[in-house]
């Protein structure tokens, strides 16, 4: 019969990997209980106008990559592709803004688009997402940079570049889509079908175009930097004092704009030539205009998620195996009595102790401990038992001395063995 297999795009994070993405995640709820986020778990699957009208309808995600369905009864249902919408929904929904003064919380878990896959690119993948709601000054800008940036020291990411812009507000972005439209006007002979698309509907989007050809059109283009608004300019050199306190290096990147609608002022990627096509591991931005978008009080807000599975690809994995591993190897029904009693007391020390369930016969039971890597195997059959001693074997040296068959001695020394 054919095996079924997951779908594409989609897989198990096993192994090493899976080591890595519990360190980053472990590192990182460190840094958010020092700095005061709460976590929450949201749901996967949601309504699929939440999105649609957060994330913004002339996006790629949502022009073409949500996994959108419509259930049995009849509801259009998307799989979460971000996290900041449910965030922003749930905010509103436990009425979050009239009962605290601000709001810092994330969430780690699965996202879901519809992209072709490639390394560092997945349909199901795993974000760790902060959110911070009600703090419109730059400071708060800054803080969450200072985090990325402990964060990526403590998993020990030497290469990457901390890239920021500002998209500025309403005002400046509507002044300046006249001056875009303009230009692009002129170069519509060179831009590809998606960007002609964009340039009616949403022109800042050209910018966010992977297309080789449109990413040199956009090398002349103006840019909504140079021409934000007064309060805009203010807040972005505010920012910039403050990460200078923080002693962070950034980098200017007037052409980023991120892949969603939302973002309002600063806007920031981290990214790493280590990674190949797939550069960004982190990213984020303000978003002060979507709490009120989506029917709540205007509330300021900003975010930003970690990319798990790009993320993993640049921590090294983690060295050798901590303390030594020990088995118990049994011979005949009379030892295999022993065994239980010794794990009962291994288990109350926290030692844990391998065995292999069959007993079978000692020489397939050491080839066994050795395929495992113990360090020790303790040897009990029916001689050893009648000299009321077991035996124990240091795998390294291949040498053996007896020890009295008594348990508590016996977890005396495993444990003295297994704590070095
Ligand atoms: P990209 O430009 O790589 O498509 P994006 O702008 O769509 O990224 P965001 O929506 O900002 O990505 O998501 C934040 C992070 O999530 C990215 O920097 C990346 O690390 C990760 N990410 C996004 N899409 C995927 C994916 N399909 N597979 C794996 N990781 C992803
Ligand atoms: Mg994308």
């Amino acid at each position: 019969m054919e095996k079924i297999r997951t779908l594409r795009g989609f897989r198990d994070i096993i192994g090493e990997e899976l080591e890595k993405f519990r360190r980053i995640e472990a590192v990182f709820r460190k840094y958010c209980d020092l700095l005061g986020f709460r976590e929450v778990e949201l749901p996967v699957l949601e309504k699929t106008d939440l999105f649609v009208r957060s994330i913004g309808d002339t996006t790629d995600i949502v022009e073409k990559e949500m996994f959108t369905f419509t259930d049995i009864g009849g509801d259009s249902l998307t799989m979460r592709p971000e996290a900041t919408a449910g965030m922003v929904r749930s905010y509103l929904q436990e009425g979050l803004y009239a009962k605290e003064r601000m709001t810092k919380v994330f969430t780690i878990g699965p996202m879901f688009r519809h992209e072709r896959p490639q390394k560092g690119r997945y349909r199901e993948f795993h974000q760790i997402d902060v959110e911070v709601f009600g703090v419109k000054e730059p400071l708060v800008d800054a803080e969450l940079i200072w985090m990325v940036h402990m964060l990526l020291n403590e998993l020990g990411v030497e290469r990457y570049r901390i890239e920021v812009n500002s998209v500025g507000c309403k005002t400046c972005r509507e002044s300046f889509r006249n001056v875009l439209i303009d230009f692009f006007e002129t170069k519509k002979g060179e831009l590809c079908e998606d960007c002609l698309r964009r340039l009616e509907r949403n022109p800042l989007r050209i910018f966010d175009c992977k297309n080789e050809q449109c990413i040199r059109v956009t090398e002349d283009s103006p840019f909504l930097f140079d021409s934000l608004c007064g309060e805009c300019r203010d807040h972005f050199e505010l920012f910039e004092r403050h990460i200078e306190g923080f002693g962070i290096a950034l980098n200017i990147n007037k052409r980023l704009v991120r892949g969603l609608d939302y973002y309002t002022k600063t806007v920031f990627e981290v990214t790493s030539d280590d990674l190949g096509a797939q550069k960004a591991f982190i990213a984020g931005g303000r978003y002060d205009n979507l709490v009120e978008e989506m029917g709540g009080p205007a509330t300021a807000g900003i975010g930003f998620a970690v990319g798990v599975e790009r993320f993993a690809m640049l921590i090294a994995p983690r060295e050798g195996k901590t303390g030594k591993l020990c088995f118990f190897a049994f011979v005949g029904d009379q030892a295999r009595d022993h065994l239980i009693p010794l794990l009962k007391a291994c288990a109350a020390q926290g030692i844990n102790l391998l065995y292999s369930y069959e007993g079978k016969s000692l020489k397939s039971q050491m080839r066994y401990a050795d395929n495992l890597k113990c360090d020790f195997v303790f040897i009990l059959g029916d001689d050893e038992i009648q000299k009321g001693i077991i035996m124990l074997r240091d795998m390294a040296g291949a040498v053996q001395h007896e020890l009295p068959l008594d348990p508590e001695k016996i977890v005396a020394e495993l444990k003295r063995l297994t704590n070095p």
